[in-house]
């Protein structure tokens, strides 16, 4: 099976994230995409992400329900230490090993992840999808990070062609704090578990 990777913090879950993975599935004719909210991420300050794992599961759950190849993965959210990308995928690949994993993300984990720690161990274990954002609007620019990356680390790494998608998690943040309306960024349903449960005031 062809298993796409989406991995984040989701806080909360966009339509940028399903918008990415959709596209992964039908650009590279996934089977799966994974949805997997990070407990403890390595990159983000713990007093940075404002709600709790259970409630960034919930949204995630609620957000993927519609599409039957969308499936939370819950093994970085149980786990109580910080969660890294390269022990995740190597866990994943000794436990599936006849599977091939597809890692999605944006430019701006692109442009980082030598900045991740042992970015030489994730290439080997998947493939990276990687899109556009903000950060890194153009093609040119992409291609050169990916050749980079390739030639450097025997990475293998595929441009996902999408629009861009403005909009990230910490802009809704910002805007549900101030009382402006998130409802074109997100599933109607998102909104109304944040609303339920007084996220984000
Ligand atoms: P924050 O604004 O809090 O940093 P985020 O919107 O970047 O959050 P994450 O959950 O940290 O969301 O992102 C998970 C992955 O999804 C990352 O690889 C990120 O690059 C990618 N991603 C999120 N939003 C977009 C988007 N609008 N376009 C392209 N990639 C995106």
């Amino acid at each position: 099976m062809k298993i796409g990777i989406m991995g984040g913090t989701f806080d909360p879950i966009h339509n940028g994230h399903l918008h990415l993975a959709q596209t992964a599935l039908t650009q590279f004719d996934l089977d799966q995409i994974w949805f997997m909210p990070n407990g403890m991420p390595p990159h983000k300050k713990q007093s940075s992400i404002e709600s709790d794992i259970h409630e960034r599961i919930a949204m995630t759950q609620i957000a993927i329900k519609a599409n039957k190849q969308f499936y939370l993965q819950e093994y970085e959210a149980n786990r109580e230490k910080i969660s890294y990308s390269y022990k995740t995928m190597e866990h994943f690949r000794k436990i599936y090993p006849d599977d091939e994993f597809y890692f999605i993300i944006g430019a701006d984990s692109l442009m980082a992840i030598e900045t991740w720690i042992h970015p030489e161990r994730i290439f080997p274990t998947c493939t990276i999808l990687a899109t556009y954002r903000n950060e890194v609007k153009t093609k040119e620019e992409m291609n050169r990070q990916i050749q980079y990356l390739s030639e450097k680390y025997h990475a293998k790494i595929r441009l996902l062609e999408t629009p861009l998608m403005p909009v990230s998690s910490h802009e809704l943040r910002a805007s549900l704090q101030s009382g402006d309306s998130v409802s074109e960024y997100m599933p109607a349903a998102v909104c109304s578990y944040i609303k339920q449960h007084h996220l984000y005031r």
